[in-house]
C-alpha cells in the first residue's frame, strides 16, 4: 500500500472511531430520565427523588424523576425495559417490579432476570401494616382479633396488584388465618391518601413514606418487616416476634436499565449512587426512616433480584396465590 493510501486509511478508521470514543467519554451529554413506576409519595419515589438529585451533580446532567405507575410497578418496568440501552432512560428497580410481580404475574411481559440491567442496589427499607385510628384495635393481638371476630369487614390498601405489599399482605392473612380485601392503587401516595382520610382502614407500606403518618397520629403501627424493632417505633413487634418470619421481609429500591445497557455507562450511574449514598444529608434522610443503606456492586443487585425472584416465587406456589 502506497504511504499516502495507508494515512488516508488510518484517517478514515480515526474518523469512524472518534465519535464512538467521544460519546462514549461524554456520557451523559444530556439529562437522564430516571422512571419511578409508582405514583408520587410512595418510597420508590422518596428514593428516587432524594437520591436523583445527587446524582444529578455527580454526572454533571440532570436526573429527571419521572412517574410512569400502574400494573404494580409493570408499566414503569416496561418503559425502562423498551427504552434503548444507552443510559438516558433508566428505572428504579423495586422488590416489586424485579420479582414479586414477575412471580405472581406470568402475564407479566418481562422477566426480571434477563430483560433488565441491574445498577446498583440502593436501600432495603422495613415495611409496616398500619391503621387509621378508627380500627378499634391499636396493637398487633387486638388487630388480629378483630380481623377474626368480622371476617369480610375490613380491606386493606397497597401499593398495587402483585406488588410486595399484596403478595406479603395475603401471606400473612394465609399465616395468621384471617381475611381482608385487597385494595390496590397505583403507588402508596395515593394508597396512603385514602388510608389517612380512612376510605380504607388497613395499609400495608414502606417505612419512609408511612412513617410521618405514623409519628403525626394519622396512622398507628401495628406490626413490622424488619430485622429488628425500629428505634422510631420501639412499642412495635416485628413480625417475626409474633411468629410469622416469612412475612419479615424488607423491600428494596434499586437502579435498573434496559438490558445491554454498556459497563462504563453502568460504572457511571453506579458511582454517582454511591457518591450520593456518601452525602451526609441524604445518608441521613434514608437512615431515618429505618431504612438500611446498601450501595453494591451490579454483580450483587443482580444476585440479590435472582434470590429475590426465587422467594416470592416459592410463596406465591406454597400460598397458591394468584392475581386476580
Ligand atoms: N410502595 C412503593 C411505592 O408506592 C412501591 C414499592 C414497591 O412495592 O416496590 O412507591
Amino acid at each position: 500500500m502506497h504511504p499516502k493510501q495507508l494515512t488516508l486509511l488510518c484517517a478514515a478508521a480515526l474518523a469512524l472511531s472518534a465519535p464512538l470514543f467521544a460519546s462514549a467519554q461524554a456520557y451523559p451529554s444530556k439529562s437522564v430520565r430516571l422512571i419511578v413506576p409508582f405514583a408520587p409519595g410512595g418510597t420508590t419515589d422518596i428514593v428516587a427523588r432524594i437520591v436523583g438529585e445527587r446524582m444529578g451533580s455527580a454526572l454533571g446532567q440532570q436526573v429527571l424523576v419521572e412517574n410512569k405507575a400502574g400494573g404494580g410497578g409493570s408499566v414503569g418496568a416496561q418503559e425502562v425495559i423498551k427504552s434503548s440501552p444507552d443510559g438516558y432512560v433508566i428505572g428504579m428497580g423495586t422488590v416489586s417490579t424485579t420479582a414479586a410481580n414477575p412471580a405472581i404475574n406470568p402475564r407479566i411481559g418481562y422477566n426480571p432476570l434477563t430483560d433488565f440491567t441491574p445498577v446498583i442496589n440502593i436501600a432495603a427499607t422495613p415495611n409496616v401494616i398500619a391503621v387509621h385510628p378508627s380500627f378499634p384495635a391499636r396493637d398487633y393481638k387486638g388487630f388480629v382479633a378483630e380481623l377474626k371476630k368480622n371476617p369480610g369487614k375490613y380491606s386493606y390498601a397497597s401499593s398495587g396488584t402483585g406488588g410486595i405489599g399484596h403478595l406479603q399482605t395475603e401471606l400473612f392473612k394465609s399465616l395468621a388465618g384471617v381475611f381482608m380485601t385487597h385494595i390496590p392503587y397505583r403507588g402508596a401516595g395515593p394508597a396512603l391518601n385514602d388510608t389517612v382520610a380512612g376510605q380504607v382502614p388497613i395499609i400495608f407500606d414502606n417505612m419512609p413514606s408511612a412513617l410521618p403518618f405514623i409519628k403525626d397520629g394519622r396512622l398507628i403501627a401495628i406490626v413490622v418487616a424488619a430485622p429488628q424493632r425500629l428505634a422510631q417505633l420501639p412499642n412495635v413487634p416485628t413480625f417475626k416476634e409474633v411468629g410469622l418470619e416469612p412475612v419479615n421481609r424488607m423491600a428494596f429500591y434499586g437502579i435498573v436499565g434496559p438490558k445491554g445497557l454498556p459497563k462504563d455507562v453502568v460504572d457511571k450511574l453506579a458511582n454517582s449512587v454511591k457518591k450520593a449514598l456518601e452525602d451526609p444529608g441524604v445518608k441521613k434522610r434514608i437512615e431515618e426512616t429505618g431504612s438500611l443503606l446498601i450501595g453494591n456492586t451490579p454483580e450483587q443487585f443482580t444476585a440479590q433480584i435472582k434470590a429475590e425472584l426465587e422467594v416470592y416465587r416459592t410463596v406465591v406456589a406454597k400460598q397458591g396465590l394468584k392475581v386476580e
